[in-house]
C-alpha cells in the first residue's frame, strides 16, 4: 500500500464493508473527505450479514402517501392498506421488546433519523419496496394489509442492497478494497490515528469501526453469551469474529450494552454451520405463530402466538438452543401448511417431515408419540374457536394451555401432518462499543476516543434480550451516516 514515501494516508478509513460501513464512507465521502473502505472479505464474500438480509427496515412513517415517494412503482399500491407506524410506536415496541434496557438517546436518534436516511440512501442510488410477501396479508376486499410496523424492504434484499451501496460508493468517490482484515488500532499520544493491517499501516484522521459483532466467533459466544452457544449456527457471514471489538477494548474503548444476549432464529436444522450465499434469509423458519412448536419430548416450550413474528423470532432461536440436543419441530397441518411462506418453506433443501397421523410423525421424527399426540389434543381442545381467525391482527384467538398460545391458534387435526426440524441460528450479538450519538467512541469516563467512530452492530446499548425485527439495517444506516458526517 505504500509507496515507498512513508505510510499511506486518508482521511477517513472504514472497517467493514457492510450496510453500516458503506453508509459511513458515503457520508464522509460526500463532504469532500479522501475515504478507503478495508473489507475483511474477498469478492464473492463481501457484503457482511447485510447481504444475508431480507432488506427489511423498520421506519417510522404516518402512512402510504408519507413514504410513497421512496417506493418502486407496483399496481398493487393501489390496492394497499399501510397502517401508519409512528415514532411513538416504534418508541414503545424499543423499550417493550428490550425491556427497557436500550439507550435512550441512540432509540432517539435512530427512531427520528429513520425516515429522513431512507431518504437520503434513496437520494445516493439505493431503492425500496413494501414487502408485500412476507409483511401483509390481503383481507376480504383482495386488500393488501400490512402488519407488524415491518413494512419497506430494499429492493432486491440484501443482495441488492450491498449492490445498490457499492454502486454508491463508487459514485461518491469512496476507494473498497476487499480480503483485507484489519488486525490492529494505531494510537499516538492517547489518539487513534489508523489501522493495521498484518504489517501494513494506513493512517487516517478518523477511523470508523463498523466490522460486525462477535456471532461469528464460537469461543467468544460462549464466553460471553453462555455455555451451548458454541454450538448455534451463524447465519450470516463467518467474517464476524469480534476482531475490532477486542482491537477496540484494548485501546481504552468502553464495552456497552448487553453482552450476554443476542439475536437468534428458528433456523433449518440442517443448514450448514455458516451462512449460505444463495438460500440467505430462506434458512429461517419463521410460520411458527400459525402452528406450533414441540421438542425431541414432544413438549411445547414457548407461546407461539405471543405477538407477530416480528417482535418475538429474535428471541425464540435461544429458547430452542435450551431444548434437548438444541432442536425442536414446527407442526403445521394441512389446513395451516398452504398459509406459510413459500420463499422459506418451499425453499430448495427445505427440511421436513411429513406423514398421515400424529402417530407415524411422531415415530418419524424419532419422538415420544404418547406425549406428542397429548400435546396436540390438549392444544386443541384449549382453542377458543368462537374467535375468528386473522393473521393480520393479533387476533386473540387463544389455546388455554401451558404455556399458552394467545393468538392465531388453529387445530392440528388435518392430515397431512408436517413437521420442520429447526435449531438456533445466531445472527448477531447484541454488545458493543460506548458511542455518542454521532458514533464518537467513548471511554470508561465517557470522554471521546479521538479519531475513532463506531456504527452497525458494533455500536452497544440499542438492543437486549430481543429486538424489533427490522431495526439491524436502520440503525447501522443512521449511525453509519452519522458516524460518517462527524468523521
Ligand atoms: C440471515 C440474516 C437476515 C437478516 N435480516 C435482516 C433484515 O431483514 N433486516 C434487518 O434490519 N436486519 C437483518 N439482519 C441483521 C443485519 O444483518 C445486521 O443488523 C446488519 O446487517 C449489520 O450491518 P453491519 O454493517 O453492522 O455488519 P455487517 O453487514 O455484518 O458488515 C460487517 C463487515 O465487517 C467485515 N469485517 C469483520 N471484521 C473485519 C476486520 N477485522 N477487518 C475488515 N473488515 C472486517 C465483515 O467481513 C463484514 O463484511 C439479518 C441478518 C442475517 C444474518
Amino acid at each position: 500500500m505504500a509507496d515507498g514515501a512513508g505510510p499511506e494516508s486518508r482521511d477517513v478509513v472504514v472497517v467493514g464493508g457492510g450496510n453500516a460501513g458503506h453508509s459511513a464512507a458515503i457520508a464522509a465521502a460526500e463532504r469532500g473527505r479522501n475515504v478507503l473502505l478495508l473489507e475483511k472479505g474477498s469478492r464473492g464474500e463481501h457484503g457482511g450479514n447485510s447481504y444475508y438480509t431480507a432488506g427489511a427496515m423498520r421506519v417510522a412513517h404516518e402512512g402510504l402517501d408519507d413514504v410513497r415517494d421512496l417506493l418502486d412503482d407496483d399496481e398493487r399500491l393501489a390496492s394497499t392498506v399501510l397502517p401508519p407506524y409512528p415514532a411513538e410506536y416504534y418508541a414503545r415496541d424499543m423499550e417493550r421488546v428490550t425491556e427497557g434496557r436500550n439507550d435512550d438517546a441512540l432509540t432517539e436518534t435512530l427512531i427520528r433519523e429513520s425516515t429522513p436516511t431512507m431518504r437520503w440512501l434513496y437520494g445516493h442510488g439505493l431503492r425500496f419496496r413494501l414487502m408485500y410477501e412476507r409483511q401483509a396479508y390481503r383481507n376480504d376486499a383482495g386488500e393488501y394489509v400490512f402488519w407488524g410496523g415491518l413494512h419497506i424492504g430494499s429492493t432486491g434484499g440484501g443482495k441488492g442492497l450491498i449492490e445498490q451501496h457499492e454502486a454508491a460508493a463508487r459514485a461518491a468517490g469512496v476507494e473498497v478494497r476487499y480480503g483485507q482484515a484489519v488486525t490492529d488500532l494505531l494510537v499516538e499520544d492517547g489518539a487513534v490515528v489508523g489501522v493495521l493491517v498484518g504489517d501494513t499501516e494506513v493512517r487516517a484522521s478518523s477511523v470508523i469501526l463498523a466490522a460486525g459483532g462477535f456471532e461469528a466467533n464460537a469461543a467468544m459466544r460462549a464466553e460471553h453469551l453462555g455455555e451451548g452457544w458454541q454450538h448455534a449456527k451463524v447465519r450470516g457471514t463467518p467474517l464476524n469474529t469480534g476482531d475490532m471489538l477486542r482491537a477496540a477494548i484494548s485501546v481504552a474503548a468502553q464495552p456497552y450494552g448487553d453482552w450476554s444476549t443476542c439475536h437468534s432464529v428458528a433456523w433449518d436444522a440442517n443448514a450448514s454451520d455458516a451462512g449460505d450465499r444463495e438460500l440467505t434469509n430462506q434458512l429461517t423458519r419463521g410460520g411458527y405463530p400459525l402452528g406450533i412448536i414441540v421438542n425431541s419430548g414432544g413438549r411445547r416450550f414457548v407461546d407461539e402466538g405471543a405477538d407477530f413474528r416480528n417482535y418475538t423470532y429474535a428471541k425464540y432461536g435461544a429458547a430452542i438452543l435450551r431444548q434437548p440436543g438444541g432442536v425442536s419441530y414446527q407442526l403445521f397441518d394441512a389446513t395451516t401448511r398452504p398459509m406459510l411462506r413459500t420463499e422459506e418453506y418451499d425453499s430448495p433443501r427445505v427440511s421436513v417431515v411429513s406423514a398421515d397421523s400424529l402417530e407415524r410423525l411422531a415415530a418419524d421424527l424419532g419422538i415420544d408419540e404418547t406425549a406428542l399426540v397429548q400435546t396436540v389434543t390438549s392444544f386443541n381442545d384449549s382453542i377458543d374457536t368462537s374467535v375468528p381467525f386473522d393473521a393480520a391482527v393479533k387476533d386473540g384467538r387463544r389455546a388455554d394451555v401451558v404455556p399458552p398460545k394467545s393468538n392465531w391458534a388453529v387445530p392440528l387435526e388435518r392430515a397431512p401432518f408436517h413437521a420442520f426440524p429447526v435449531t438456533c441460528g445466531i445472527t448477531f450479538t447484541f454488545g458493543g462499543l460506548h458511542a455518542d450519538t454521532s458514533g464518537r467512541v467513548l471511554d470508561a469516563a465517557g470522554d471521546p476516543l479521538p479519531g475513532l467512530f463506531v456504527c452497525g452492530e458494533m455500536l452497544g446499548g440499542l438492543f437486549s434480550g430481543n429486538y424489533p425485527g427490522g431495526t439491524g439495517l436502520v440503525a447501522g444506516a443512521v449511525f453509519g451516516r452519522r458516524a460518517g458526517s462527524s468523521a
